[in-house]
């Protein structure tokens, strides 16, 4: 299952996570330590209530639920841009598949088992993920993946928002909402449409 590719396991804030890069460039360029601070403090205030509205939207979900989540999710990528940030490379792991496993290590000519050897290890539930982070491939002064055009099919579909059902995907976003900035700015749109319908 993709998107579980996104069960932590390690990290920052000692619990896992995958991800993804937009192409979408800022405007207001601000550095990432400063962003990433911020949104530590932001979501160490807000977690529990956006993890709360979640629960409800869970047991109880809008019957245009995930018409709402397209229409939001244009909304949020107006506003965030990856490039400022990279948290979900810095501090999550993806799950490599073997699709993603044949075609990195052929762009980077390197065997299947090589590759595995080199970066990754097997977890319980015998997938392959990423043995360290921040992510190998990931520039870390620019925030751009090296391996964009091949990255994971976890990573390219990361913070998943417009997944179907989107009820099925709230334990995801509840997850989500301790390193992703896009999934808290999803939230809280959500948070105001339903409040206003
Ligand atoms: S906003 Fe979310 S998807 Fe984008 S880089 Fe940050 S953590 Fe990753
Ligand atoms: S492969 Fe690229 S997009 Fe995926 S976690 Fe690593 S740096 Fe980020």
């Amino acid at each position: 299952m993709p998107y579980s590719l996104f069960l932590l396991r390690y990290s920052l804030f000692n619990i896992p996570f995958p991800f993804l890069h937009s192409e979408s460039k800022s405007t207001n360029f601000v550095p990432t330590s400063h962003y990433l601070k911020k949104f530590a403090k932001k979501i160490e205030i807000d977690r529990s209530r956006l993890r709360r509205f979640l629960t409800k939207v869970e047991n109880n979900p809008p019957t245009l639920l995930d018409v709402y989540a397209d229409q939001i999710d244009k909304e949020v990528w107006k506003e965030v841009h990856c490039l400022e940030c990279s948290n979900c490379c810095r501090v999550m792991t993806p799950t490599f598949t073997f699709q993603d496993l044949k075609r990195i290590s052929t762009h980077l000519r390197m065997s299947i088992s090589a590759f595995k050897e080199k970066w990754l290890y097997k977890n319980k539930e015998g997938e392959w993920m990423n043995r360290s982070q921040p992510c190998q491939f990931l520039d870390l002064k620019t925030n751009m993946c090296n391996i964009y055009a091949v990255r994971p099919a976890d990573c390219a579909g990361f913070p998943h928002l417009t997944k179907k059902k989107m009820v099925e995907y709230i334990h995801v976003h509840k997850q989500n909402v301790q390193y992703c900035p896009a999934t808290v700015t999803m939230v809280e749109k959500m948070m105001n449409l339903i409040k206003n319908v």
